[in-house]
């Protein structure tokens, strides 16, 4: 079991994003490509909304580990509730 003190759902993307400083070199209109990328968790927040949290660059590997937590502990849950199933099935049949 991953440790669920630090699970995060989600996942990381990565974006260039635009200062809007005059005179910015990185952001002049048709040349420059914008600043970054910079990484940003992506959470759905279901019916279609999703929430976007900058990532700063340093945390990056915390973040990425604490998804793959995330979705390690979904896969134990998945595996346990599967076999919870048979049992109640197993149940319910010796019922009858
Ligand atoms: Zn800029």
């Amino acid at each position: 079991m991953p440790d669920l003190s630090s699970v995060l759902p989600g996942s990381l993307l990565s974006r260039m994003v635009r200062c809007n400083k005059p005179g910015c070199r990185f952001c002049e209109k048709g040349k420059g490509k914008g600043h970054g990328p910079i990484w940003i968790l992506s959470v759905s927040l279901g019916s279609r909304q999703v929430r976007q949290i900058p990532v700063p660059s340093e945390p990056k590997k915390e973040v990425e580990e604490s998804l793959r937590a995330f979705a390690l502990m979904q896969n134990v849950v998945k595996q346990i509730a599967q076999v919870n199933q048979e049992l109640f099935k197993e149940r319910k049949r010796q019922q009858q």
